[in-house]
């Protein structure tokens, strides 16, 4: 194996099978009757025989509508992580840097050491976990990449535009702003607008979380076209393939009918977070994602008896530097969200 990458072991997500499956920030919620069957329509009518188009164009010219770029400005990859990993294989790299905001993703980081591009980080205040803005733009200034999430994962954080705006004004580089969780942010909480004057902005959004579908893998980037040309230049040609880039084209032309459940995951959030304050010794952060990040004395043991007890699955943070004793909770169906509240009323003495 190449030395830079011998200290990577397989992925392993720890996963057990659960009744209730809130780890993984996917939208519990089934597809509205009308959404999926346009899905299966669509799925049955495609040929399998023949190769995908390989630029996904059907799919980009609605995306491009739908955010109001053109075709050349949207490039579409198998899942968000891809067209991260492709981020990072073409404008990373030995001698090149990224800065990232942990705790945050932890791709980022993975896909760093895979194309051996440096990782420099800037801090977040140690209680709220926001960023420390002066420090990202400071670190911004000699850095050849930067990554917000924003809404982070797993903190919950939303980023200011103006931040953006400068980040990207401070580095040499590339800006890219993670958005998988954009849609539950409300409207204006988007970089999108600042595309049509920062050119050096890269906005990645994602169709597995507020739209449900995870199992297709499939995300986007929006950008400048010489950015774009640039991600299509190293892309695997075949990566999106036909099954994802049909029922990805029915999901975003229904995707009014997927918003009543955004909504609904919005409220529910507010809930599960009122609910949740009201337990001993538990500290909750405010989310602008569809989770909720908490804090309480023994979580690994609370987060193995939900899962053993309840048979109740969310993430387990503990291990992450900055979230000692933290668990990630998706917020999930009225229904599953009664269930979390209810296992740790009895957990938490
Ligand atoms: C889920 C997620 C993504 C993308 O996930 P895909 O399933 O690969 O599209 C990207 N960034 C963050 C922060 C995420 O949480």
């Amino acid at each position: 194996m190449q030395p830079h990458l011998r200290s990577i072991e397989p992925y392993d997500p720890n996963f057990t099978a659960t009744r209730i499956n809130l780890s993984a920030n996917e939208n519990t919620h089934p597809l509205p009757a009308s959404v999926r069957e346009a899905v299966d329509e669509v799925l049955a009518a495609t040929p399998l025989n023949r190769y995908p188009d390989p630029m996904s164009d059907a799919l980009r010219d609605e995306i491009a509508a739908v955010n109001d770029v053109s075709r050349a400005q949207v490039c579409v990859g198998n899942g968000g992580d891809e067209l991260l990993y492709n981020f990072l294989l073409a404008f990373g790299g030995r001698n090149r840097s990224v800065l990232i905001c942990p705790p945050c993703f932890s791709e980022y980081a993975f896909f760093a050491q895979l194309t051996e591009t440096n990782v420099r980080t800037a801090g977040r205040d140690p209680r709220t976990l926001t960023l420390d803005e002066e420090a990202l733009l400071a670190c911004a200034r000699t850095c050849d990449l930067v990554i917000v999430t924003s809404p982070n994962n797993p903190t919950g954080d939303l980023a200011d535009l103006g931040l953006i705006e400068r980040a990207c004004h401070a580095c040499h580089g590339l800006v890219m702003v993670d958005e998988a969780y954009i849609e539950f942010a409300g409207e204006d909480a988007s970089a999108l607008p600042l595309l049509a004057h920062l050119d050096n902005l890269v906005i990645l959004r994602t169709l597995s979380k507020a739209y449900g579908a995870a199992g297709t893998r499939c995300g986007y980037v929006m950008a400048a076209t010489d950015i774009i040309d640039a991600l299509s230049a190293v892309r695997q040609i075949y990566s999106v393939n036909v099954l994802t880039q049909a029922a990805a084209l029915a999901l975003v032309r229904k995707r009014g009918a997927l918003e009543p459940l955004t909504a609904s995951i919005v409220t529910e959030r507010a809930r599960l977070q009122r609910a949740l304050e009201e337990l001993p010794g538990i500290t909750v952060w405010p989310s602008s994602a569809n989770f909720l990040l908490v804090r309480m004395a023994g979580a690994t043991a609370i987060r193995n008896r939900l899962r053993d007890e309840y048979s109740i699955l969310v993430r387990d943070f503990s291990a992450a530097a900055g979230l000692e004793d933290c668990l990630r909770i998706t917020v999930g169906t009225p229904e599953e969200n009664d269930a979390v509240i209810a296992a740790l009323t009895e957990l938490l003495p």
